[in-house]
């Protein structure tokens, strides 16, 4: 595994996304919820070192508010395990 796809690997595991085996041509990766297996999108291997971390850290309230991830509310539950004041802090921005 290359040095970035392993960089990226870290980044989505903080929010409990697992990086699958690379899909078409080897330059895109799935990303596969870490609570049920669900597939929950795909990233390209063609980052810079730090912005997978960068993306992953941007997205947090969104992840929070559950309004990216898995349906089953994996990242929902470790973004909330993560930062709780920004968890809460995101529920207020977006409410359900
Ligand atoms: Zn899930």
């Amino acid at each position: 595994m290359s040095e970035i796809v392993e960089e990226i690997r870290q980044a989505y595991a903080t929010v409990g996304i697992l990086l699958d085996g690379p899909a078409a041509y080897g330059t895109y990766y799935r990303l596969l919820c870490a609570g049920c297996g669900r597939m929950v999108g795909n990233v390209g291997d063609r980052l810079l070192p730090r912005m997978a971390a960068g993306i992953v850290t941007q997205q947090f309230d969104l992840y929070a508010a559950g309004l990216m991830g898995c349906a089953c509310g994996h990242q929902r539950e470790r973004a909330r395990s993560l930062d709780p004041e920004r968890w809460q802090a995101a529920q207020q921005r977006y409410p359900s």
